[in-house]
């Protein structure tokens, strides 16, 4: 069917195990992308959204483990895949970009080599025709006088083009799904603007569907279609990205949006901390994890993990309680 999601994420459970024991990174989270969507992960660093990504994409750091879950992506459980098929999926059908293009990029090979090795490894084409498609690519991706650059390092290029270059490799093999995680974050406020136009457009001109990871609120409300709040592992809220901003449900989401200023503001600052700090993930509380931040906390939020409330608009939040009290600025969730 035309609007089943491409990618569907049920119950994910990821831990990291330390030798000071084990951090719950992700605790039982869901989702789903629809086609030709830009979904938004956002939250503080350390509420999950890239482990998340990066569980369902089986590229977790040494030490972490899948521990409940499944992620669907086109009939497959890509939880559940040989290595083999997955290393296949990654950079065929599902393509990602990093934050830092940099560490990502093999500094003693030229771009064009890099991204015609991509496209050798995943399609059964000649050289000539890879590095026609890399031409192709660098246009695509707007890095002017694209074939000569093919023979550039990536040293010789600024970081928004380094950028425009992962983007390229990502792109190389027509994916489905584009995982960008923090992809501006590393760039000055006129080249964040210039890649998220970027990948906006081509969102929407190749009809992708891409999942943007950030913790910038500015980026969300420039390009995303719908958004998933994160905080201590847990989904807090999702709606679409009007609403959510118009009708924030969750204390949490109302304390990040009034820690940026202004939206209209192009600089695009990095969220300003809540007062009081993200919960231990070695010992998460058993209740709602941001009970000990939270102005409207109550004795259950302390005792009882509370569900995700409504259904186009979700919020996890005891407020949302049929006989909570009523709380200005929180806004109901829409069933
Ligand atoms: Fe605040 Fe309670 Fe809602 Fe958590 S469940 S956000 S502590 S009111």
């Amino acid at each position: 069917m035309e609007n089943e999601p491409i990618l569907s994420v049920r119950d994910l459970a990821t831990s990291f195990f330390t030798r000071r024991g084990e951090v719950q990174a992700v605790r039982g989270v869901s989702f789903e992308v629809r086609p030709g969507e830009m979904l938004g992960l956002v939250g503080e660093s350390g509420s999950g959204k890239s482990i998340t990504c990066m569980s369902v994409l089986r590229l977790l750091k040494a030490g972490g483990k899948i521990k409940a879950g499944s992620a669907h992506f086109e009939g497959n459980d890509l939880l559940a895949l040989d290595e083999e098929t997955l290393a296949n999926l990654r950079g065929n059908r599902i393509g990602v970009i990093f934050q830092d293009p940099m560490t990502s990029l093999n500094p003693t090979l030229t771009v064009g080599e890099q991204v015609i090795e991509t496209i050798l490894r995943h399609r059964q084409v000649s050289r000539d025709a890879a590095r026609a498609r890399a031409i192709e690519l660098f246009e695509l991706v707007r890095i002017p006088s694209a074939a000569a650059r093919l023979k550039s390092y990536p040293h010789e290029f600024s970081g928004g083009m380094r950028q425009r270059v992962m983007i390229a490799i990502a792109l190389a093999c027509d994916p489905k799904l584009l995982i960008a995680d923090e992809p501006t974050t590393a760039l000055d406020v006129t080249i964040q603007r210039q890649i998220l136009a970027l990948l906006k457009d081509l969102q929407q001109r190749l009809g992708m569907s891409v999942i943007l990871i950030t913790h910038d609120l500015g980026v969300i409300a420039e390009v995303t279609d719908r958004v998933l709040v994160l905080y201590g592992g847990l989904v807090m809220e999702t709606a679409p990205v009007r609403e959510l901003f118009a009708r924030p449900a969750h204390p949490y989401t109302v304390g990040l949006l009034d820690a940026v200023p202004d939206l209209r503001d192009d600089t695009h600052r990095r969220l300003t901390p809540i007062p009081g700090s993200p919960p231990d993930m070695l010992k998460p509380p058993p209740g709602c994890p941001f009970a000990p931040r939270c102005p409207h906390a109550m004795r259950k939020c302390v005792d009882e993990r509370p569900p995700l409330f409504g259904t186009l608009h979700q919020a996890r939040c005891w407020l949302h309680h049929a006989e909570a009290p009523k709380v200005d600025g929180i806004h109901e969730v829409a069933a």
